[in-house]
């Protein structure tokens, strides 16, 4: 998108808005996909939680996206999206056998995590094909050694339960379809990646009826310039050989699921503020946003570094600037950042807005949160209008006391 479509967006709609340009998913969907194009079976599930609007699950959909969901809730978003049940895979962590039940009862594929969770699904619900997430106890130390830890992660079933794993499913006579894993980490050495995949093609060989492995999600996108990111063309050339190998001595073909969030949609966002107020301190210069942790949280939160560029100025000369928002709260997005020259009104865009930026906003401060855009063939689309007073009261119950 160029800087005077995000401008017109920032026009016509107000600030604070978030866009999305459809065509960076897109791109970053095939990108991922030719990556993979020598695997026979290939699934790539977006993780509906980095960012969950209707429209944007549709978008994925008709690019041949699944989707990888953690709730009941984003279940039925994605069947409201129109998504077959079976091109939804639930990933649930701590959530109550109940719900489990009712989401594999729509015909979603269910993946547990948790013995006694398996045991008690199994038990009851025999005919049903569950995928197991094994927990491969590997993390990435440092640049390029591998150590083994995460033991006490409350993710997944760790691989030395398996003979566990295989007790139940024999006493239980519950097949298992598909085995998974999801780390957290960043694959950004390749290696470590795929030491941990490893694991899984080992775990594979004890179960005999598995029609999916799923690799889950750890692709690294740039945040600033001279950033690494996971080298998606290295990393499918080596992983397809690799899985065509396990493909031939498992005896069957099986197909290689991802369920990425973050590569699909954080550089395709974009966060449009209008700078309130410049404050000259003894020691620094703040620009303030209409907008604080309540829209984006990411940068409190996580100490996520986002770009930020003054869209009204883009020829002036850099200066420094602490950007902070308006909340009263500490809700510093960026420090000693050089930006092009600020005056109040101008529009800042924050980069990498795209994946769990707008899903963790809230209403502190009693702001509403903002609206979505999303662009796409040189038109912005509303996908989300912006709060209103109504909003914030909906669910409150006036009483007299
Ligand atoms: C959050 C999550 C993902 C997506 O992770 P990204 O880093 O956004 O790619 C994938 N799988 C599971 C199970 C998750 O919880």
């Amino acid at each position: 998108m160029q800087n005077t479509d995000l401008l017109a967006i920032a026009n016509t709609y107000g600030c604070p808005v978030y866009v999305y340009d459809a065509h960076k998913i897109e791109s970053q969907y095939k990108r991922l996909t030719s990556a993979f194009k020598n695997v026979n079976s290939l699934k790539i599930n977006y993780a509906v939680k980095a960012l969950s609007n209707i429209s944007v699950l549709k978008f994925l959909k008709e690019l041949g996206s699944g989707i990888d969901t953690v709730s009941i809730q984003e279940v039925k978003l994605g069947l409201t999206a129109g998504y077959d049940p079976k091109d939804i895979i639930y990933t649930p962590n701590g959530v109550a056998l109940d719900e489990i039940e009712k989401v594999a009862k729509l015909g979603v594929q269910i993946n547990i995590d948790n013995l006694s969770i398996l045991e008690q699904f199994g038990t009851n619900h025999p005919e049903i094909p569950v995928c197991i997430r094994i927990n491969p106890h590997v993390m990435a130390g440092g640049n390029t050694n591998i150590s083994v830890g995460h033991i006490d992660s409350k993710f997944g079933i760790s691989i030395h339960q398996i003979p566990h794993i295989l007790r139940i499913v024999e006493n239980t006579g519950m097949t298992i379809n598909g085995i998974h894993m999801h780390t957290g980490s960043d694959i950004l050495d390749i290696d470590v990646f795929l030491y941990a995949s490893e694991i899984l093609f080992e775990t594979a060989h004890n179960f005999k009826d598995l029609k999916f492995m799923d690799f889950g999600s750890g692709f690294k996108v740039p945040y600033n310039e001279g950033d690494i990111e996971t080298d998606i063309e290295e990393f499918g050339e080596r992983l397809s050989l690799r899985f065509k190998e396990f493909c031939s001595k498992y005896g069957k073909e099986v197909t290689l699921a991802f369920e990425p969030g973050k590569f699909l949609v954080s550089e395709a966002g974009y966060f449009l503020t209008t700078v309130n107020a410049i404050k000259q301190t003894t020691s620094t210069v703040f620009a303030q946003v209409d907008s604080g942790f309540n829209h984006l949280i990411r940068p409190m939160l996580y100490g996520s570094q986002h770009t930020i560029v003054n869209l009204s100025n883009p020829e002036g000369k850099e200066r420094f600037y602490s950007v902070v928002g308006y909340i009263c709260e500490t809700d510093t997005f960026a420090n000693n950042r050089r930006i092009k020259e600020i005056t109040e009104g101008d529009i800042l865009a924050f980069k990498n807005a795209g994946a769990y930026c707008y899903m963790m906003a809230s209403n502190y401060n009693s702001r509403y949160r903002p609206a979505e855009i999303l662009w796409y063939n040189n038109k912005a689309h509303l996908i989300r209008e912006r709060e209103n007073f109504d909003d914030l009261i909906k669910h409150q119950i006036i009483v007299d006391l």
